[in-house]
């Protein structure tokens, strides 16, 4: 990029503006997944919506890639690239929320840890990840799969409105009643249209949880993941939770001589009365003893970072998504198959369900494409040393191979790897058609590229 543009960059913007040579670069270069070795040109630390505009002109005048980094977990790296100018929102956290209308609105760089730990001073939360160190940006935009999903919708269906910076540098809002075609293309469409500087989402009363992990034999495994398939079809919307594949850590509730094998989790939220909660857990235990649990009462955004200790900052990462629309045996067999060899214990493979309130929006009323889908499954490869990555790599692959058969022709956009992005008509489905006329009103030369792309 030619220099001009990068020191009128810097009288711009109040946030810092970091560039090769600087001190701070090293960090400011690098995202979530270590496999990303990516060199920008320039990292802009945006501090409000104003640095935001003054970061997108600037791509487009000096005709730099953009990237825009959120939370910075995008698993492919689209929050960094080789000489991009880089929007890095992650300075903008706030959270304010509005006890009347049970609202919060969040800065577009949040965390969901963030997010909740504000929240929950109000006995409010919404739909978010599954660990907190995830950005509210990236999840929403792609959908957003999270405990609460069953009961209150995706991430994408509890936004009300955002403020976003559009690829001529303009600010608009939106939501369903201004630039409404923009504001669904924003539920599930991903950062193709613009870059949000603030979300407004709808809350709802939980606080205290019963949730938490159960861990079974691999033996019981076909058993557990069939009775969930069942259960869950019809299980009261206070149920929120998923089957994985996982190696057991080293914690104190974790027989010492099963520490580090792999086994079949079923991770589980729920928000109802605790005593009724009780009962629906022990309807998994009647299926087969667990060898090992941590389940009881606990905060919501508690249980939110039960996990983040297995997938610090800085793992090799490698990740595969379908959609099921019946998880059949045969794709129970597959699981089987290949779930056991989960390669570490940073690594995982849940099997979201796609039901309950996800499933009482219309398919077509947002741009989140796959509302048709009863399970989102996702192969997760997350390790520490770069030596295994071939291993590692083709470990889900063949996996992801394994339950083709058994999936729709896409996956999660979210969950997608770099290598993905040939299936990103498939992964936005039904509404791929849709969003790409939304893209041509709103992005035509595709200066938000850097994302499971749309073509305009
Ligand atoms: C450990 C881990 C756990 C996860 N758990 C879940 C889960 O439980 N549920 C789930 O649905 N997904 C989950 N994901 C996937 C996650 O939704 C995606 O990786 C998502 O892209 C992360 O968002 P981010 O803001 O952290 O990422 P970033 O890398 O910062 O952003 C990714 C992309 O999102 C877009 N983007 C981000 N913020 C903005 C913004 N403010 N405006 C415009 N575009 C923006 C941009 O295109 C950007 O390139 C998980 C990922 C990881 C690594």
């Amino acid at each position: 990029m030619a220099v001009p543009a990068l020191d009128s960059l810097t009288t711009q913007v109040d946030g810092r503006v970091v560039r090769p040579g600087d001190e701070a670069y090293e960090e400011a270069r690098h995202v979530y997944n270590a496999m990303i070795d990516a060199h920008p040109a320039v990292v802009v630390r945006c501090v409000g919506t104003a640095d935001v505009v003054a970061t997108v002109r600037c791509a487009a005048e000096s005709g730099s890639p953009l990237a825009v980094r959120g939370g910075g977990h995008s698993v492919p790296g689209f929050g960094t690239a080789d000489d991009a100018v880089v929007a890095d929102l992650s300075g903008m956290q706030a959270v304010d929320v509005d006890d009347e209308r049970r609202t919060a609105t969040v800065g577009g760089g949040a965390t969901w840890g963030r997010f909740n730990d504000v929240t929950a001073a109000h006995g409010l939360a919404t739909t978010g990840g599954i660990v907190s160190t995830t950005g509210v940006g990236g999840l929403t935009l792609g959908g957003g799969i999270g405990y609460l999903a069953r009961g209150y919708g995706l991430s994408c269906d509890n936004l009300l409105s955002a403020e976003v910076v559009t690829a001529d540098g303009t600010v608009v809002t939106a939501s369903a009643s201004e630039h409404p075609d923009l504001f669904w293309a924003l539920q599930g469409g991903g950062g193709n249209f613009g870059v949000v500087t603030r979300f407004t989402f709808r809350l709802h009363p939980v606080t205290t949880v019963l949730g938490g992990p159960m861990f079974f034999e691999l033996a019981d495994g076909p058993a557990v993941l069939a009775h969930f398939r069942d259960f869950i079809r019809t299980a009261p919307r206070e149920y929120g939770g998923f089957p994985a594949f996982q190696i057991a850590p080293p914690l104190p509730f974790v027989p010492e001589d099963r520490v580090g094998e792999p086994f079949v989790a079923v991770v589980s939220c729920w928000t109802g009365s605790a005593a009724e909660g009780e009962q629906v857990l022990d309807g998994l235990r009647q299926v087969a003893r667990p060898v090992a649990e941590h389940v009881g009462p606990m905060p919501y955004a508690a249980l939110n970072s039960a996990f983040d200790g297995l997938v610090p900052a800085g793992l090799q990462h490698h990740w595969k998504a379908a959609f099921v629309r019946e998880l059949t045996d045969d794709a129970i067999a597959a699981h089987m198959e290949h779930g056991p060899k989960v390669p570490t214990v940073n690594s995982t493979v849940h099997l979201y369900p796609i039901n309950g309130a996800v499933h009482d929006v219309a398919a077509d009323a947002t741009a989140f494409g796959h509302r048709d889908a009863s399970f989102a499954p996702v192969i997760a490869g997350m390790w520490p040393d770069p030596a295994d990555n071939e291993r590692n790599t083709a470990w889900v692959r063949d996996y992801h191979a394994a339950i083709a058969p058994h999936s729709e022709e896409g996956g999660y956009v979210n969950f997608a790897s770099a290598d993905d992005q040939p299936r990103a008509g498939a992964n936005y489905g039904a509404n791929h058609a849709r969003l790409r006329e939304v893209k041509r009103r709103y992005d035509p030369d595709n200066l938000f590229h850097l994302n499971q792309n749309i073509q305009p």
